[in-house]
């Protein structure tokens, strides 16, 4: 009797996860499009184009190779897994890697192999965990770089510091020549399915393990050595500036993490990236990735319930209409991801979850739409992204403090500030910009949470010389009601 491996459409690569050792002569391959699944969200078209292409060429790269694969349309994952079960077949997979398909698949019987999509073994980063009083990213980003033996020179790391965050802090260059993105062919395959979906594509995403490794290839050669100074950096003259474009192919397996920081150490071996966007680099992929999803499954699957802030405001009109709003910064990372699915760590931090934060959105709700809204949107890795860090629904659980600032922050790290109706300087009066009332009113509103906080003694002690705290107040009224409004 052949052995049936369940393929999700998140583990796309034939050396991990259930294809490891895989053999046409004895296996038989299973995928399944559910139309529930697809109709489960209005998910981005974007998202699931790149999801339905890429899975729809890799069973043709398995078939070439001799696999046998049934490749089938279903009304549910389980309706398409009861035709194997009835007929007697055993179906193995990887892991899944969210908590709601680990359950559906467990009821089904699947029998589960370890997920080695990511280089911490789920169980090594919960012993990791258990043990911290706080969970510190950076502690567990050293504990890496030591335990997988990268940028290291015995005990030690490369360059001498763990961390170069300092130099990876400047706003976008001024007269900077940015280089240009790389572009992927669409074939008959990505045609056809943004037929079905009734949209049109434009050679932004790869669909391909091909694809992939080209855009790992160009971003290493063109965009890393230059990758860690600009990583905070955001321009309306360029949608990408340095970054790898990669996480879609990581999350859904066209890539591995291991190849990704393979390649990029090659690249510095070479001499040819100079150790901050080297380390800056590394740190995303065997840090950031990796503390993220090993937070997922350690904080469990009720942590995207919390909302420890008591935030119960609706979504704002301008998170789906940029049109519903003056504010530069908003319109243009709105636009972007209703073009791409996408922009970079910092518009989704510090702009977008940030304006969640201030408003006092509900944290539910924000995660619903982030959900929606970007290609690599899997949700393991938005649920601790959002809770935690975008938001702080989480009563600090993840980070120490949450990451709010005013338009100060967004006009030193962009040019977004350039010709806004707002001035990001000014608190009161009808050209405050939004996110500067906000702040402040969000610091007082929260004065008992946070004030005894000692990574935010400064912000408080900011608080307390504002001279103008009632007219803040006020105004951070006039601004809630012209954001619910669509009219600021
Ligand atoms: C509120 C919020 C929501 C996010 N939602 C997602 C999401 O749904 N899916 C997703 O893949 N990333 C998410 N991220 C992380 C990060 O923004 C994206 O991974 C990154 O912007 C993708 O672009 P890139 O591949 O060019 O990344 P680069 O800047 O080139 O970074 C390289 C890689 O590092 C990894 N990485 C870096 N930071 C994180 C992080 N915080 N969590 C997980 N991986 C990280 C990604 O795999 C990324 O591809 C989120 C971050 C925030 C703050």
């Amino acid at each position: 009797m052949p052995r049936t491996i369940y393929l999700p459409f998140d583990q796309l690569h034939r050396d991990f996860g259930g294809l490891k050792g895989a053999d046409p002569a004895r296996d038989q391959i299973l995928m399944i499009e559910s139309s529930g699944m697809l109709a489960s969200r209005k998910w981005h078209p974007v998202r699931l184009h790149f999801l339905l292409s890429s899975a729809r060429h890799f069973a043709d790269e398995l078939r070439l190779e001799g696999f046998t694969v049934h490749y089938l349309s279903e009304p549910s994952i389980e309706s398409g897994l009861a035709k194997f079960h009835q007929e007697g077949n055993p179906v193995i997979a990887a892991e899944p890697s969210s908590f709601s398909q680990f359950q559906r698949l467990q009821k089904l019987g699947v029998h589960f192999i370890e997920n080695d999509f990511f280089l911490t073994p789920r169980p090594l980063f919960h012993k990791w965990a258990a043990g911290q009083k706080t969970f510190l990213m950076e502690n567990f980003y050293r504990a890496q770089r030591k335990r997988l033996n990268i940028l290291m020179e015995s005990d030690q790391p490369v360059g001498g510091l763990w961390n170069f965050d300092k130099e990876n802090r400047l706003p976008p260059p001024k007269k900077y020549e940015w280089k240009p993105y790389f572009s992927h062919a669409r074939d008959d395959i990505d045609h056809k399915v943004a037929k079905e979906l009734g949209i049109s594509i434009d050679e932004t995403w790869a669909t391909t393990r091909a694809g992939a490794l080209a855009q790992l290839e160009y971003f290493v050669e063109v965009h890393l050595p230059s990758f860690g100074p600009y990583e905070d950096a955001m321009t309306t003259e360029n949608w990408a500036l340095h970054h790898s474009l990669l996480s879609p192919y990581l999350n859904n397996g066209l890539l591995h993490p291991q190849e990704v920081v393979n390649a990029a150490i090659r690249k510095f071996d070479a001499g040819e990236v100079p150790i901050e966007s080297i380390e800056g680099f590394v740190r995303q992929i065997i840090g950031w990735r990796e503390y993220i999803n090993g937070m997922y499954w350690f904080l469990g699957d009720d942590y995207r319930n919390q909302n420890h802030l008591a935030a119960t405001k609706t979504l704002l009109p301008l998170f789906t209409d940029p049109a519903k709003t003056k504010m530069n910064c908003m319109k243009e990372n709105i636009s972007d991801i209703k073009e791409r699915a996408w922009v970079h760590h910092i518009p989704r931090l510090m702009i977008l979850s940030n304006l969640a934060l201030l408003t006092g959105t509900n944290p539910q709700e924000f995660l619903d739409w982030m959900r929606e809204s970007f290609i690599d949107a899997a949700d393991w890795v938005m649920v601790p992204n959002v809770i935690g860090m975008g938001v702080h629904a989480d009563g600090g659980k993840m980070m120490t403090k949450p990451y709010a600032a005013g338009g100060a922050y967004i006009s030193r790290m962009s040019n977004y500030c350039k010709g806004c109706a707002y001035d990001p300087k000014l608190r009161t009066g009808d050209h405050a910009c939004p996110f500067t009332t906000l702040y402040w009113d969000f610091l007082d509103r929260h004065r008992e949470t946070f004030v005894k906080n000692h990574r935010m003694r400064q912000q408080y002690s900011g608080l307390d010389r504002l001279s103008d705290l009632p007219e803040v107040r006020l105004r951070a009224q006039e601004v809630l009601k012209g954001l619910s409004s669509g009219e600021i």
